[in-house]
């Protein structure tokens, strides 16, 4: 299990950019080049284990945590119960919808007609 203290995301398991920290007493927050800015509750991250049971419960969780908007103070922060309604959802995009994804994100990274940009899949937000 990912703990506070081995700087591995909890969720996917990455290593990451920075964190974790706990700015508020009842709050871990992390910064995962996966899933990217987010907040865990303490119960929720020391429960998290048995619900990330299969690789697909992480990418559905890790998958839905990316897409929640995020800035400053307006990162969000997971409970338990949030975590376990994300996971019995059982939501991933199909491979069409992350090639468009994918197109929709060259578009705003690139910075015009014939410029290249090196891909990795750590990197990617949508993976
Ligand atoms: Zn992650």
């Amino acid at each position: 299990m990912a703990s506070a203290g081995d700087n591995l995301c909890p969720v996917c398991r990455s290593r990451l950019k920075s964190g974790p920290a706990n700015l508020f007493p009842r709050a871990i927050y992390y910064q995962c080049p996966k899933c990217g800015q987010f907040g865990l509750t303490a119960s929720a991250e020391a429960q998290l284990f048995n619900l990330l049971a299969t690789p697909r419960n992480e990418s559905v969780l890790s998958y839905a945590i990316s897409k929640a908007p995020r800035t400053g103070p307006d990162t969000p922060v997971f409970d338990f119960e949030d975590c376990n309604k994300i996971v019995e959802a059982d939501f991933l995009p199909t491979p069409q919808e992350q090639a468009e994804n994918l197109i929709r994100w060259l578009g705003d990274h690139l910075g015009g007609p014939g410029e290249m940009l090196h891909l990795s899949f750590p990197t990617l937000p949508f993976s």
